[in-house]
């Protein structure tokens, strides 16, 4: 079977490993001239597998005013003509109670959970260099309140399998040291010993050059825009680009935030919006003052990982349009943060920051699964956990493409 993966994000990289695994000849096309060069470029680098509660709950409607009042708050608004926009929110909203949220999360966590499985089988099975860790992650309330429904997270997440603990701010800085400045604003922490950390590029790389290196390797066509979808009585018979009609016997479809304009002459809608988010990744010059365990402050929705010699920052979520562009008032504020935070971790001379949208749902669930069009597969709107979900949704659409049933299913996730 050939197989044509459109887009080479963490989605379409992992899928391309699968369907390449499974003995098909693959190949990937993108705009860029290499793998992971938009959101999926420099990402928060958690594997975040038990965190997967969406945005859209009841508890995020009365912080919404603030939200949008300060300029300093973590998600941001900034009104477009774009009904789009408009029709996301309104979306967002309606999705903001309690048992929508609990069915998301149950969804989340069955999908998250396979993906770790599969996390550990691949890192057994290869050689591979992303700075993966396997160091557990600390989620850090500054708000009684916070921390009480956390708590209550944590006992309905427990029905479910996760494994995590509540810690007080005193054991907190036990488990980790450089949260000794934080210390007198902790109210208390969720503790998951089973959380990953890795480098989102370097796992994409490093996935391309398995895939690449060994007998029918996968091929990449970079620099290749793709500008139309060729469907033909219920099927795709092509994808045109700018280098010509490229065709295939499955097409998955990964385009991130992009995947709503190649699929609207379908007649194919994802709620798919770019929420734009901001990283940092600065250069530890002291072990101590710098995080081991992946540390995220609740209330400012800032996350911390340790990625090899650097601690990558990032958090914001803002919904202000379509442009990839960095605010230097937004880095600012997550330099700020971290000054709070740990103030010893770095110099703050190197910064590196980045900006990435990501391709939100108002839900939070991907769009995983077939469309009307027979050959045509969606692998897509993972939002803030693509790095986290890639294998799973990669390993599904694999599954499906080759006519086999997933391992996890997949309500929730098709297109209604
Ligand atoms: C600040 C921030 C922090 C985050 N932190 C985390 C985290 O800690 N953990 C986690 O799990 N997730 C995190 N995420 C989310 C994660 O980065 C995204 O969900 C993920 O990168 C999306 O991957 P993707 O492959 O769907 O999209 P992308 O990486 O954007 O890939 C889409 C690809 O399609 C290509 N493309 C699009 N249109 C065309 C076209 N017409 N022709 C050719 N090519 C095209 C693009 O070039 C791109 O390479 C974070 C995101 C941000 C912004």
């Amino acid at each position: 079977m050939k197989a044509l993966v459109l887009g080479a994000g963490v989605a379409g990289v992992a899928c391309a490993y699968y369907l390449w695994r499974d003995g098909h000849e693959v190949t990937v096309l993108d705009r860029n001239e290499g793998v992971a060069l938009e959101t999926s470029f420099a990402n928060g680098g958690q594997l975040s597998y038990s965190y997967v509660a969406p945005l859209a709950s009841p508890s995020v409607i009365p912080k919404i005013p603030p939200w949008l009042l300060r300029r300093d708050s973590p998600l941001r608004f900034r009104p477009e003509l774009d009904w789009d926009q408009w029709r996301w929110i309104l979306e967002f909203l309606a999705a903001c109670n309690d048992a929508t949220a609990d069915r998301t999360t149950e969804r989340l966590l069955r999908l998250a959970f396979y993906s770790r499985d599969l996390m550990h089988e691949l890192v057994r099975t290869h050689e591979m260099d992303f700075d993966y860790v396997q160091n557990g992650k600390l989620v850090v309330h500054t708000n009684r309140q916070s921390y009480e429904s956390a708590k209550r997270l944590m006992e309905y997440q427990r029905t479910l399998g996760a494994e995590q603990r509540a810690l007080d701010p005193k054991a907190c800085v036990e488990l980790e040291p450089a949260l000794e400045h934080m210390a007198p604003r902790i109210t208390g922490a969720i503790h998951t010993p089973s959380e990953d950390a890795g480098d989102t590029y370097k796992f994409c790389n490093e996935l391309k050059r398995i895939m690449t290196s060994g007998p029918n390797p996968v091929a990449y066509r970079f620099g290749v825009e793709i500008e139309r979808l060729l469907p033909w009585h219920g099927r795709l018979m092509g994808v045109e680009t700018s280098h010509g009609v490229m065709e295939a016997d499955h097409y998955v479809l990964a385009l991130g935030t992009n995947a709503p304009y190649l699929l609207k002459p379908l007649g194919i809608r994802v709620p798919v919006y770019p929420l734009k988010g901001y990283s940092l990744s600065l250069p530890v010059t002291d072990e101590r003052g710098a995080p081991r365990i992946s540390v995220t402050d609740f209330k400012r929705k800032v996350v911390y990982a340790r990625l090899g010699d650097d601690l990558r920052v990032a958090g914001m979520a803002d919904i202000s349009g379509r442009r990839a562009v960095i605010d230097g008032e937004r880095v600012d504020q997550l330099v700020t943060e971290v000054k709070n935070a740990f103030p010893d971790a770095t110099d703050f001379r190197k910064l590196g920051p980045w900006c990435g949208m990501r391709p939100a749902t108002p839900r939070g669930t991907p769009v995983v699964g077939g469309t009307p069009h027979a050959n045509l597969w969606l692998d897509v709107g993972h939002g803030a956990l693509g790095f986290t979900l890639a294998l799973a949704t990669g390993r599904i659409l694999a599954d499906l493409a080759g006519g086999r049933a997933p391992r996890v299913p997949l309500d929730g996730f098709t297109l209604h």
